[in-house]
């Protein structure tokens, strides 16, 4: 249930959960706070333990708000980490052409979506491969999900799945999320030795995890 508490002036929405927990837990992801309560706590009481903990929640909501991103004419952007300019037109159907896209004005952000799950794989495939000779992993194949939260994935099998979102990314964070996938060919994992992997290839990979955590806006903006 979605309620909200006034903080320091501010309005904060958040979702509330009861569960058969024990504990108050309190999470904050892309600047929505999230508060697991157990079942028989008053709200009296979940909203004073609000008030306390008030400085590190306006902190979090603000640290990790995402980005926002609306598909609209003129928007520039990229496009498997191309620049491309998103034109929104009287046309019939979607096309790529010399860093713009021409994209049909009654349901754009489908006929952009279902666009990027059909070519993604080849306008990414320079991409990927430029990577995995790097890091000396073949994935065998790529796919393009409608994934709404997460950036991708790499199964036992080699098939590394991006979202559309992830497409849509700046390169070096869509660089982040391939170097991601593909170091866990070497380990299905994110022990220690998989983010020796990571590091080994982007030393900053620190700094791009967590910028990549506040493109949220990018998915939310998509579907
Ligand atoms: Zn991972």
């Amino acid at each position: 249930m979605t309620r909200a508490i006034l903080l320091q002036g501010q309005q904060v929405p958040y979702i509330l959960k009861r569960s058969t927990r024990k504990t108050i837990g309190l999470r904050v992801a892309s600047g929505q706070l999230e508060v697991s309560v157990p079942r028989a706590l008053t709200l009296k009481f979940v909203e004073q333990i609000l008030q306390e903990r008030q400085d590190w929640i306006l902190q979090k909501v603000q640290e990790t708000r995402s980005v926002l991103w609306e598909l609209k004419d003129g928007l520039q952007g990229h496009i498997a980490g191309s620049p491309v300019t998103f034109l929104i037109q009287d046309v019939p159907k979607i096309s790529l052409l010399d860093q713009q896209i021409l994209i049909p004005q009654d349901t754009p952000r489908e006929a952009l979506k279902a666009f990027l799950i059909q070519k993604g794989p080849e306008l990414v495939a320079s991409r990927v491969q430029h990577w995995a000779e790097k890091i000396q992993v073949q994935p065998v194949k790529v796919r393009i999900t409608r994934a709404q939260r997460r950036w991708g994935s790499m199964n036992a099998r080699g098939i590394l799945a991006l979202s559309v979102g992830t497409l849509l990314l700046e390169p070096d964070l869509l660089d982040y999320v391939l170097v991601h996938e593909l170091c866990h060919l070497h380990h299905l994992n994110h022990s220690a030795e998989y983010w020796t992997c990571v590091e080994r290839f982007l030393p900053d990979f620190e700094d791009r995890h967590q910028r990549v955590k506040h493109q949220g806006g990018v998915l939310t903006g998509l579907f």
